[in-house]
């Protein structure tokens, strides 16, 4: 990270010192998790939803953090004040201090901020567009899915003083919450995914679900690019919001006058791998094939290749990053073998209705054969989406009977949150013994380690919170 003194924090941060922060301090690092502190660390108190994290700062300062970043004075066991800087609110300091360092590194290396945006696929584009840029000059992105008014700040906070691009993931819980995070780094280029109704519920309908993402669009100077799906209509006329240069990406025949990156003769080939020719504005053109699982990531490709191109990476080096590269953050379609021929897609770090509906597609085509060939034995290990709301049971309800359509061969559905997709899909579909509902991840591992056999493809999919992850990790080790 970029080194700061206590004088620096304290004007960045508008906040007071206690009497025991020597005026040398420096800060080397920021953290809020008192288990990855390090010399030099600042420890940043935020008040947690479960945890308190005042209540860490003695471990904090005891495992080589120089200062904290606190809301009140803390004691030590000899009831001497820790050495911090008092402000009103530690979340928000945090972001003054990324704000600084941003502003800092705008000046130093005409760096230049990249905002992503969507209901579904950011961190999947963060990580295309942060293995692009890497290979020209040095990036930062978030770690794992870092999104939002903490997540934002930590990974501005991995800078160094070389850092050329930020690539920020920003995930928005409600209308005006991207404008914090855009207010913070203001963001050059700005990439609006899609617009799902995924937390509908607390945002209060779809239409705010829109509003609140357009804020990134809403946010761009006149001289920064805003990259849209045009193939998403609520997407497609945030354009109306923009003062920015508007760059379109999709896939079908008839390109909008505004087209920036285009794919062309998109298919999926045997191994679940989307195939397209990347249409660069300028006329160079490339087929590619992509390592990712699933048609729909088509657009998230589309995406990071035309922020790249925004930033002037040429085509050439845009299309060899994208040709091959997989994933890099885990249980995201990530698809492993095991030897005795079992294939495992474990997606299940995230679900919602258009998630769901993606893997389940992906799923199917997987289990095609090919050329009329006997297909693969599928398997949709289903878990709880969360955060639907009252719309769970219906959303639940409809899950089941995609899987029916979809004709997939066999279905099991773990946990009582998802058990409305069990009972459609038995109502809706003829399953014989082939559709199983388990109450646990124990008992859904179980019932997978007897009836797996070589040759099955599994999927398994729910929200983080239902554990679905874990069990498609131990199955696919499991021989
Ligand atoms: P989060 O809000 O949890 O941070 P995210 O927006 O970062 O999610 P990813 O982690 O990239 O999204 O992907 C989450 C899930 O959504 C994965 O299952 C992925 O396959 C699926 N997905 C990605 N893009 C799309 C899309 N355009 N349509 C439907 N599903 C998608
Ligand atoms: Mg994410």
């Amino acid at each position: 990270m970029i080194e700061l003194s206590l004088t620096d924090l304290l004007k960045i941060t508008g906040g007071e010192a206690t009497a025991s922060a020597a005026s040398d301090t420096v800060v080397t690092s920021v953290t809020t998790d008192s288990r990855e502190v390090t010399a030099g660390c600042l420890f940043v108190a935020k008040p947690g939803e479960f945890s308190d994290g005042h209540a860490f700062i003695d471990k904090a300062l005891a495992s080589g953090a120089v200062l904290a970043l606190a809301e009140r004075q803390t004691y030590d066991d000899a009831r001497a004040v820790h050495p911090s800087i008092i402000v009103d609110d530690a979340v928000e300091a945090m972001g003054k201090i990324a704000a600084h360092i941003v502003e800092y590194l705008k000046a130093k290396n005409d760096a230049k901020v990249i905002g992503i945006t969507g209901s579904a696929g950011k961190t999947t584009t963060k990580d295309l567009l942060a293995g692009i840029l890497s290979r020209v000059a040095p990036t930062v992105s978030p770690i794992g899915s870092y999104n939002g008014e903490v997540g934002v700040p930590l990974t501005v906070f991995s800078a160094t003083e070389d850092t050329k691009f930020f690539v920020i993931e920003m995930g928005a819980t409600g209308v005006g919450h991207l404008t914090y995070l855009t207010d913070m780094v203001h963001p050059h280029v700005g990439v609006v995914l899609c617009v799902g109704t995924a937390h509908a519920g607390e945002f209060g309908g779809v239409e705010n679900i829109e509003k609140a993402k357009g804020e990134l669009v809403e946010a761009l100077d006149a001289d920064g690019i805003a990259i849209l799906n045009a193939e998403d209509p609520r997407v497609a006329r945030m354009e109306s919001r923009a003062r920015a240069q508007v760059r379109f990406f999709g896939t079908s025949e008839q390109k909008p006058e505004r087209a920036g990156v285009w794919a062309a003769d998109v298919v999926v080939n045997g191994s679940g791998q989307p195939q397209l020719t990347l249409q660069f504005p300028d006329g160079y053109s490339q087929r590619i094939t992509s390592g990712l699982l699933g048609r729909h990531h088509v657009g998230n490709i589309l995406a990071a290749a035309n922020a790249a191109y925004a930033l002037d990476i040429s085509p050439q080096i845009i299309a060899e990053s994208l040709e091959g590269q997989r994933a890099n953050s885990r249980w995201r379609m990530e698809r492993s073998e095991r030897a005795d021929g079992v294939s495992i897609i474990n997606d299940a770090y995230n679900a919602n209705p258009e998630s769901m509906r993606a893997a389940l597609v992906t799923l199917a085509e997987l289990g095609l054969g090919e050329d009329g060939a006997p297909g693969r034995r599928t398997w949709a290990v289903l878990g709880e989406m969360l955060e639907l709301g009252d719309k769970s049971i219906h959303e639940h309800d409809l899950l089941g009977r995609m899987a029916v359509r979809m004709n997939i061969k066999k279905l099991v559905v773990v946990g009582r949150g998802a058990k409305p997709a069990y009972n459609s899909a038995v109502l809706e579909g003829s399953w014989g013994d082939e559709a199983f509902y388990v109450e646990s991840v124990d008992e859904a591992r179980d019932l997978l380690q007897k009836e797996l056999q070589p040759g099955d493809i599994a999927l398994f999919k729910s929200s983080n919170g239902a554990g679905l992850r874990f069990l498609g990790d131990d199955i696919a080790a499991f021989v």
